[in-house]
């Protein structure tokens, strides 16, 4: 049998996983500095709640969902994004009735879809993403774009373009709605298939094709922003105004429209800039959703939220040639020379860990002269070598690797030894 991993996913091994504990680690401190707590729902859901949120004439809903069937025979669908479930969450455990809105969460974890593999695509990928739901203050949607932004700056990415539209509140879209039609109906015979279905169910998702991209009548589409009315223009401009407070940087595209049916007013997504980055160049996608708490069965609360997956922002670092600093480091390597030494050994390394001292021995009874040679490729701090004459002086001679200096410490006191030197 010749087993391998299903196409569009990926074993992370040692090596790769340490600087995805990076990354989860800076998420983590963001999240709280910011105040998003997490959230943790299932990976499945019922099949509906995708199709009525995320909207039955999006890629995701026709092409993408790993959809099945359980023993109960229950449609359940593999969740292809966050936000549905969360929203699900928010309104199955009434917090919109919680004292403070908006409600801000975040999770991580991944996410299902049936995609073309590619560099950044897979079928199965990991997401981080937040929502702040119950509250339409444009303030709140300059902070959850901060967060984004902030993630990629400390994670240490410096080639980013955030680009920012408006889609208007139902009013708009729907005037944009018609215009659209008007605009690309007279030539749909020219468009693909898909686009020829979207052009009277969601005419919006046509300027989403990834086939049709380069037709000329894209670029000529009507705009959304000059469709926008009053009040989502000034929600528009106070949410630039909160960007640029916050001394970031953007740019508006009037093509943004996002591919998911349930967002609303502010859209966003951040990109690299990095030149060998290939393709696919979206690092993160987010926008307003207000009206989907309704949809699914809540009071109103509008939302906000965006999506990264640590694939792409992982790519985007090697594509600027930066690397995280892991912490990976081996404190200290005890060899032992023979079996007494051993079992002082492996007390020694329990005192050890019990210490927060990373500590690693020889569990293959090799020669002295094998183990240094692991305590090197293990890139040891610290060696200490365990014979007979260690065990009658209970004492070890404590080397430091990278100095090349020893010194000799009675077995008693290495713990305290070590603690005091491992800060530096
Ligand atoms: P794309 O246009 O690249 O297909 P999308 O519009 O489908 O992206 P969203 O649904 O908005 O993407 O998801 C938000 C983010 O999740 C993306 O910006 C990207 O970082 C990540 N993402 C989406 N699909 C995948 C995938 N198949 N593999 C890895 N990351 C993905
Ligand atoms: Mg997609």
């Amino acid at each position: 049998m010749n087993y391998k991993v299903p196409r569009g996913t990926q074993d992370i091994l040692p090596g790769q996983s340490e600087k995805w504990q990076k990354v989860e680690e800076i998420i983590r401190q963001l999240c709280q500095v910011y105040r998003y707590q997490e959230i943790r729902t299932p990976i499945f859901e019922q099949t509906e709640l995708f199709q009525r949120s995320v909207g039955d004439t999006t890629d995701i809903v026709q092409k993408e969902m790993y959809t099945f069937k359980d023993r109960g025979d229950r449609s359940l669908t593999l969740r292809p994004e966050g936000t549905a479930a969360v929203v699900r969450s928010y309104v199955e455990h009434k917090m919109f009735g919680q004292p403070d809105q908006p409600v801000k969460l975040s999770y991580i974890g991944p996410m299902f879809r049936y995609e073309r593999q590619q560099a950044g695509r897979y079928r199965q990928f990991v997401q981080f993403g937040v929502e702040a739901i119950g509250s339409k203050d444009p303030a709140i949607d300059a902070e959850v774009i901060a967060l984004a932004m902030d993630v990629y700056e400390t994670a240490g990415l410096k080639n980013l373009k955030l680009v920012i539209n408006s889609l208007g509140d139902a009013d708009v879209r729907a005037a944009h709605r018609d215009a659209l039609i008007k605009h690309f109906e007279p030539h749909i015979d020219d468009f693909c298939s898909d686009c020829q279905n979207r052009l009277e169910k969601n005419p919006l998702r046509i300027l989403d094709c990834k086939v049709d991209r380069e037709n000329p009548l894209m670029a000529t589409a009507p705009a959304l922003t000059d469709y926008l009315n009053e009040e989502s223009a000034a929600y528009f401009e106070a949410v630039k105004k909160y960007l640029d407070v916050l001394g970031i940087t953007y740019v508006v595209d009037p093509n943004l429209v996002r591919g998911l049916d349930y967002y609303n007013h502010t859209t966003f997504e951040i990109m690299s800039t990095a030149t060998d980055l290939g393709a696919i160049t979206t690092l993160c996608g987010g926008g307003r959703y207000n009206g989907l708490v309704e949809q699914i069965g809540g009071p109103e609360s509008p939302g906000i939220g965006f999506a990264m997956s640590i694939e792409r922002l992982l790519l985007a670092l090697e594509a600027e040639g930066r690397s995280l600093d892991t912490d990976n480091a081996l404190d200290m390597y005890i060899v032992a020379m023979d079996d007494q030494a051993k079992l002082k050994a492996v007390e020694l390394a329990s005192s050890f860990r019990a210490k927060g001292i990373s500590t690693e021995l020889d569990y293959a009874s090799r020669k002295v002269k094998a183990q240094m040679k692991s305590a090197d490729r293990l890139g040891a701090k610290w060696v200490i070598v365990l014979g007979e004459s260690e065990l009658e002086e209970q004492a070890a001679n404590v080397k430091n690797m990278e100095l090349g200096s020893q010194e000799k410490v009675p077995f008693h006191d290495l713990v305290n030894y070590l603690t005091k030197h491992k800060v530096q």
